[in-house]
């Protein structure tokens, strides 16, 4: 025991002379606990981590540390998506996808999808459901056999029968089978219990839920409640046991104050919640994913025609137009806000648009940047290890050009990327 002991100390200690310092000298550094934005700072990164963030441009005492110049960058911690799937990307043949695709060529797929979000800034990411295959990206990237953001992922959604997410919906009855909760469906209490266990056996993170209809499904109605109050609590209350915080598809306000009520941590969407809805929000601490990009990109797509099943161009129609509305509302009724975008609706890479939609809704920029990075940290309980660029925190550093505050579209370009360390894009 004693030696195993050394053998780990000896190792630990080889890896701490073995990490690589690095020098980042910023022209501006924003803090986004503060909100403030400084002016010729040096970030000293250590393995993995920030070590210290010195005044002015400090040159390292050792020749063998990197040095990065940033003199003409606004500097920031990497950001946070809370809704992307990382397995996919819609397009015409999504639906016949299903039907072809073997696991393995979702894989390689997803392995293009997580270099782009990364590249574009996007050093965290919670992916809100794909086959389960996103289990397996999240494991591959952490073992650094593929480039990618850090991911916290659903594994597959949970939905009823016939629900936005049961996998079975607009297929032939020769091939629907009885999907169950192995497979996301659940249709009781102990189902949704089961099901939820079954994701934590299968090394999901977190829980996601279709609380009601959406737009990309086969299916009837967008936005029609989907579980019962008794169902949403099971999920809840079990997802708790196992550490795992449940996030709910809901664009219907009904299936929103019942997954509220039954205590998800997240909306996504909330197309049409009502004002009561939103004070329903304020007083369980709910946040809201806004997922402003998707409900652009569909609204775009329905008028094309052929691109969306017949089935889901109205319901695209109807919902897309709306969420911007909606989220302006809830952000001046003080709802908490969790930047999402529902990348793999629209091309993965592309999530930093989220930003300029949020600021035109009436969202001061360093909030918006705020919901990207400190409040996701919080909502996955790492506040001290992401969302902001400090002593001991990982090594998430991002830069852009401009100053966001006063052209938040810079976030759509970022030109500098390190995640836990490593430099993965400059300039
Ligand atoms: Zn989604």
């Amino acid at each position: 025991m004693k030696k195993l002991l050394l053998l780990f100390t000896t190792l630990f200690m080889l890896q701490n002379v073995n990490a690589q310092t690095t020098y980042i000298l910023c022209g501006k550094l924003l803090d986004t606990k503060s909100g403030v934005i400084s002016s010729k700072k040096t970030i000293v990164v250590k393995g993995d981590k920030v070590s210290k963030i010195l005044d002015g441009y400090v040159a390292p005492k050792s020749s063998t540390a990197n040095v990065i110049d940033l003199k003409d960058k606004v500097v920031l911690p990497g950001l946070i998506d809370f809704h992307v799937h990382i397995e996919q990307e819609f397009n015409r043949n999504t639906r016949l996808n299903n039907y072809i695709l073997n696991e393995a060529d979702v894989a390689f797929n997803s392995v293009g999808f997580a270099k782009t979000t990364l590249l574009n800034g996007f050093t965290s990411v919670r992916d809100l459901g794909g086959t389960g295959v996103n289990i397996s990206i999240k494991n591959a990237i952490n073992s650094g056999k593929i480039m990618g953001p850090r991911v916290f992922t659903a594994g597959k959604s949970l939905a009823t029968t016939g629900g936005h997410a049961d996998p079975t919906n607009g297929s032939s009855r020769k091939l629907i089978g009885n999907p169950g909760p192995k497979e996301g469906v659940v249709n009781s209490v102990d189902d949704a219990k089961k099901a939820v266990r079954q994701r934590y056996k299968n090394g999901a993170d977190c829980i996601k839920i279709t609380a009601t209809g959406g737009v990309l499904s086969v299916a009837k109605s967008g936005d029609n409640p989907q579980f019962t109050i008794e169902e949403i609590k099971a999920i809840c209350e079990t997802a708790e046991d196992y550490g795992m915080h449940v996030a709910a598809h809901a664009h219907g306000d009904e299936g929103m104050k019942r997954a509220i009520i039954g205590g998800v941590k997240t909306i996504e969407h909330g197309t049409y919640m009502s004002e009561g809805t939103m004070g329903l929000m304020k007083k369980h601490d709910t946040y809201l994913v806004p997922t402003i990009t998707a409900g652009k990109e569909v609204e775009e797509k329905a008028k094309i025609e052929g691109f969306y099943p017949e089935i889901v161009v109205p319901k695209a129609l109807a919902v897309g137009p709306q969420i911007q509305g909606t989220f302006a509302k809830a952000y001046k009724k003080g709802v908490g806000i969790a930047f999402g975008t529902d990348a793999g609706v629209f091309k993965h890479g592309n999530n930093g648009k989220e930003f300029g939609f949020m600021v035109e809704a009436g969202m001061p920029a360093i909030e918006a940047i705020q919901s990207a990075t400190i409040t996701n940290a919080m909502l996955l309980k790492m506040s001290d290890e992401i969302g902001q660029i400090q002593k001991g925190f990982y090594a998430d550093i991002i830069a852009v050009d401009e100053d966001p505050t006063k052209n938040i579209n810079t976030m759509e370009n970022v030109v500098f990327v390190m995640k836990n360390g490593v430099v993965y894009k400059e300039k």
